[in-house]
Order: structure tokens, then sequence, then C-alpha cells
């Protein structure tokens, strides 16, 4: 394999003599074979400004190409990173967005990317997209069919704007729907897609700015799943910010949903943060949550998320409540090289997905400037070296979590819920 690069106008550029590297955490290593993947259809390649690409010299050791920008790919769902570009950061550079940044390398004169695939669920291939045509006549119908709903108007720039596949599928009625409940969070995390409360770097999804009534998200959900191959509908989406500060109203929504669609999963993507206000949510219907967290070591966690008010101790309970109640429970485990496939890292979290009873975990790239990332979490003490490797933190939470599915999108509950046993 070669080095791909960028020139500063955008073009690539494949360097001779010398080799591809990656980073994981703030360690430059080897790009290897094993841990690359072809560019998978649905890719987006762009090259990282205010940086240096970094590979390595004939004896492996680190070595600037000077005048060249990294090239770093933003998978497709259904693929997790397995290591960054390796990049060396100028005076005045700015953020970057937040997207999941992957090393990219060339060989045989294809692209590259490390990445391992984490899912292939009929539901999310690219292949199964609507064209625009098609989505803004399903954006036309849903107005007619719910006028003064405010969460159509909005979906609307997710769905078209935003590209979002959630959004799309709301408003075609098929698979998961989305339901945007809260404009509010209580955390104030370093990759919230939503909101960057510093400002520094854009958010993709910005974070919608109104409260909608219980009315709006059960009249939106219902009309969700009157559609032929609609199962599910999902509180909690990158739009927004945390679905259970927002009470009553989701509990209403929830019981009114339940009432009017008994066999439909009701869901919430959630940071984890009020297990009494998701047992409120049990009581009315829901049964399913897909937790996030980045990390179960606590300093890394408050660091990342900065929480008001709540602790791993929550997280944790989430779990539980839903595992007790009889839902499914899945673990959103944003992933990020250097830190996820730490030894350390992959006890914590299975000894978390053993107390929550988790039945799948899904795999995620964290969508941030990884170099930001990597001094903010230095800065706190926390040493991001070489881990074992993503693809191998895998294999091992495979292998400590037997009966545990492992995947990167949420599947309708079939009841009974199969459920790996208690630690
Ligand atoms: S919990 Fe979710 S909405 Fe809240 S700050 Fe974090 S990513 Fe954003």
């Amino acid at each position: 394999m070669r080095p791909c690069v960028a020139r500063p106008d955008g073009s690539l550029e494949v360097l001779g003599g010398l080799r591809p590297a990656g980073q994981s955490g703030s360690v430059i290593q080897s790009l290897d074979a094993a841990e690359m993947v072809p560019l998978p259809d649905g890719a987006a390649l762009m090259h990282l400004p205010g940086r240096t690409a970094l590979t390595l010299d004939s004896r492996g050791r680190p070595f600037a190409a000077e005048g060249f920008l990294p090239v770093a790919a933003v998978l497709p769902v259904g693929y997790v990173r397995t290591l960054l570009p390796a990049a060396r950061e100028e005076t005045g550079r700015q953020r970057l967005p937040l997207f999941g940044y992957a090393a990219v390398a060339e060989r045989r004169g294809r692209l590259m990317v490390a990445a391992a695939a984490s899912d292939d669920f009929a539901w999310w291939r690219p292949s199964l997209r609507a064209p625009r045509g098609d989505l803004e006549s399903a954006l036309a119908a849903a107005r007619q069919a719910l006028p003064g709903n405010r969460l159509v108007d909005h979906l609307a720039v997710c769905a078209l704007q935003n590209r979002c596949y959630t959004a799309q599928n709301t408003l075609l009625r098929q698979y998961e729907g989305a339901l945007p409940a809260s404009p509010a969070c209580n955390a104030d995390c370093l990759g919230c897609i939503s909101l960057q409360s510093d400002g520094e770097a854009p958010a993709p999804q910005p974070r919608m700015r109104f409260a909608p009534t219980a009315e709006e998200l059960a009249g939106l959900a219902s009309y969700h799943l009157a559609g032929e191959g609609a199962a599910i509908v999902s509180f909690g989406q990158g739009c927004e910010g945390e679905p259970l500060t927002r009470d009553d109203a989701l509990v209403n929504a929830t019981a009114e949903i339940r009432r009017r669609h008994p066999a439909a999963t009701i869901h919430i993507n959630t940071n984890g943060s009020k297990p009494r206000m998701l047992e409120r949510l049990i009581e009315a219907g829901c049964d399913s949550v897909r937790i996030s967290a980045i990390s179960f070591t606590d300093s890394v966690f408050r660091a990342y998320y900065r929480p008001a008010g709540y602790g791993l101790d929550d997280v944790i309970a989430c779990g539980r409540v839903m595992a007790a109640s009889g839902g499914q429970v899945c673990l959103n485990l944003l992933t990020f090289p250097g830190l996820t496939d730490a030894p350390k890292e992959i006890e914590r979290t299975a000894a978390a997905c053993r107390d929550m009873r988790v039945q799948q975990v899904q795999w995620r790239s964290l969508n941030v400037d990884p170099g930001w990332l990597i001094a903010v979490l230095e800065r706190g003490g926390h040493d991001l070296g070489r881990g074992i490797g993503v693809r191998a933190a895998m294999e091992e939470l495979r292998r400590r979590l037997p009966g545990v599915e492992h995947g990167n999108f949420t599947r309708p509950v079939t009841k009974p819920v199969a459920r790996p046993a208690q630690a």
C-alpha cells in the first residue's frame, strides 16, 4: 500500500517510497492491509485543512509529507472506523466539522480505508434509498395528513437537506421512524452533532428549536406506523437534545402510541441520564432502549459528556430497568481508536454490558475532530495510546459477551426478547 494525501486544492496524490500511516489515539502506526477494506459505496473523501499528512519512512519512522494534507474517509452506515488519519496539526488550525474521519491509503490503484463492516441490516442499505422526487411526494402527503404538526416541517429539513435516513423513512412510512422530542439536553458532549456549545465547529444536524406536544408526537408516530413495512418509532435523534428531559409529554405520547399500535416497537435513543423517567416510559409502553456511551471510565465519561446532574450509575440503571421489564437493551458504543480498544476500556465496557444486560452492541464511529478530542482527554490526564485495535476489540467483546449481538442498527422487538444471563 502507498500513502494517499491531498494537495491544498483537494486533488489527491499517491506518494511513492513511503509507507501509509494511521493513528490510534496519539500513536502513529503502520496501516496494514488486514486493517483495510476497499472504499465502500457511499463513503465520502475529505482532506483535512490545517494539518500535515504523516506517513512512515522505509524504517517505519513517522515522516511528515510537507505540503500535503491528510486524506480521510467518512464511512457510510454499516461500517466502523478502525484507525484515524495520521496528522500533524499546524498552528492556527480550525476545529474540524463533526465527522468520523478514517485513515485512507492506496493499493493497486484502489482506495482503501481503515474500517470494518459492522452490520448489513437490509433496512439501511444505500440501494434502498428513495429518489428526491419520492421524498417530495411523501412530504406533501404528510403535510396534508398532519396539518399544523410542526414535526413534519422539521423532518422535511432533516430528510431533504441533511439526508437523514430515519427522517426519510418517517415520511415514506417505512422501517424505523423518527420522533424528535426535545430541544434541551442535560449534557454537553464534545461530539454532539446537534449543538456545539462553544461554536468552534458547525453542528451538522442543527438542534430542533421547539418542544413538540404529546399530540404532535403521537400523531406523527401513528402516521408512520400505518405504513406498510413500518415497525419502530424512535425518540432521540441526531437533530435534538435528550428526549428523557421531556417528562410528561413523552410519557403521554408513548401511552397514546401504545394504545393505537399494540404491536409496534416504541424505542428511545438516550444518554441514559434519567432511569426513573425511563421507568415511567416503560410503564406507558416503551419496550426498547439504546443507551449511548463513549466509555465506562468515570473520568472519561465526565470529560466527554460534561453531564449535568447525572452519572454512570444512572446510565447503568437505565439498562437495568429496561432489562427488568423484558424490553430490548442496546448499547450505542461511540468508538474512537486508542480509547475503545484499550484493554481497561474493553474490560469496563464488558462489565457494563453484563450489568445492563445488553442484547446488542452497536459499533459507531465517534464524529469529532480527532486531534481536538485527544488533546482534551490528554489534558485531563488520559493517555490515549495504542489499543489492541478496533477489530480485535470487537472480537474480544464477542468472546466476553456470549449471546450478545453486535451490529450497527436497532432491530424491531420480537417478543419475548432473548436475553443473556445476568452478571
Ligand atoms: S447527550 Fe446527545 S443531545 Fe445531549 S449533548 Fe450529548 S450528543 Fe448532544
